[in-house]
């Protein structure tokens, strides 16, 4: 499970900061990319990225846990949602607010607005923001709104959508007993097709006038918070979180469908949360904040993907986090505009 080490009592002294006046703290750079696709020949190393990936130092493995546990507990059962009626969808809805208030909410209450770890292990040097860019002039409110006024109702349509063509038998289903091998591989193929398909939007998102009037509400935020995670004009939420439609092809149990949607909806309160990781009575527990995504908030044209996926590195747009780095992105970026193009 996750592990757990002692926190220290500075976290500034591990390495210096490439740029101070930005990086309060960061990993050490360059930061990897690729993941298991490093050494993709060899099974071992791939085994154990994969297991990794799931219950090392991310959270994942936890949350497939708690989402299990609301599966079977608090939301509507297969029967339920094949039966007529239309309460089971208020359940859901009721219960995906309640995630995200308690998700995304209780990082920021912790993090940032009670600050209960100080600065320790916090990315930004700055504090969130106000401004006439933000809703309500206030990056906080501003990125509750768009989270909470259409992430989530998007996010409960397609969990709606898919559980319901699901239990009236017009997609493809799978259980344990039909395919255990299926069963597992699916889960493991899950990030893999998220990370593709968010590199590949990403950059569309960055096109143009896309981005002058969907990607931009984002990107609002140059320094991050939880509740930046899914603050998104509605159309980038809907496109964010169609690699759920996967499951209209792929055999599926229902856990698989509402944990993929649910893992895509509330993942981006963590890898925003802008610490690298909790840290609870003087234990540091990894990893939260995700700096590959929290360095393309502040150099723009850079890291379009994750660092599960060597997308980044293989079309030249990979900020590793050092200064060398910075300066390459920083010209990328003039001859993109200076060509037209973003
Ligand atoms: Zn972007
Ligand atoms: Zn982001």
């Amino acid at each position: 499970m996750i592990a757990v080490k002692a926190m220290s009592t500075t976290d500034t002294d591990r390495h210096n900061s490439v740029d101070p006046n930005i990086w309060h703290y960061h990993p050490k750079v360059p930061i990897p990319q690729g993941g298991i696709f490093r050494r993709i020949w060899d099974p071992v190393f791939v085994l154990k990225g994969i297991a990794l990936s799931w219950f090392g130092l991310y959270v994942r493995g936890l949350a497939l846990g708690l989402i299990t546990v609301l599966w079977l507990t608090v939301l509507p059962s297969m029967d339920e949602i094949a039966a007529a009626g239309t309460l089971w969808i208020g359940q859901i809805l009721l219960v995906n607010y309640a995630l995200m208030l308690a998700w995304a909410g209780g990082l920021h209450l912790y993090l940032h607005r009670y600050a209960k770890q100080g600065r320790f292990l916090k990315f930004d040097t700055k504090p969130m923001r106000k401004g006439p860019q933000y809703t309500f002039g206030d990056q906080v409110y501003d990125n509750m709104f768009w989270t909470l006024a259409w992430s989530v109702p998007i996010w409960t349509a397609y969990e709606c959508g898919l559980l319901w063509l699901l239990s009236q038998g017009m997609i493809p289903d799978n259980s344990w007993d039909q395919s255990a091998l299926w069963f597992v591989l699916l889960f493991v193929l899950i990030p893999f097709v998220d990370s593709t398909h968010f590199y590949m939007t990403h950059r569309f998102l960055h096109w143009g006038g896309v981005y002058t009037h969907i990607h931009s509400v984002h990107h609002r935020n140059v320094n991050v918070g939880p509740w930046s995670g899914m603050s998104m004009h509605p159309i980038e939420s809907a496109i964010f979180l169609s690699p759920v439609l996967i499951h209209l092809f792929l055999p599926s149990h229902p856990i698989h469908i509402v944990f993929h949607i649910t893992w895509l909806s509330l993942g981006p309160a963590t890898t925003h949360c802008g610490f690298a990781a909790l840290s609870i009575g003087g234990k540091e527990y990894p990893r939260l904040g995700d700096f590959f995504h929290t360095l393309h908030h502040r150099f723009f044209e850079c890291n379009y993907g994750n660092s599960e996926v060597p997308l980044d590195d293989h079309y030249g747009s990979f900020h590793d986090g050092s200064q060398a780095a910075t300066e390459r992105i920083n010209q990328r970026f003039k001859a993109l505009r200076e060509a037209g193009t973003s």
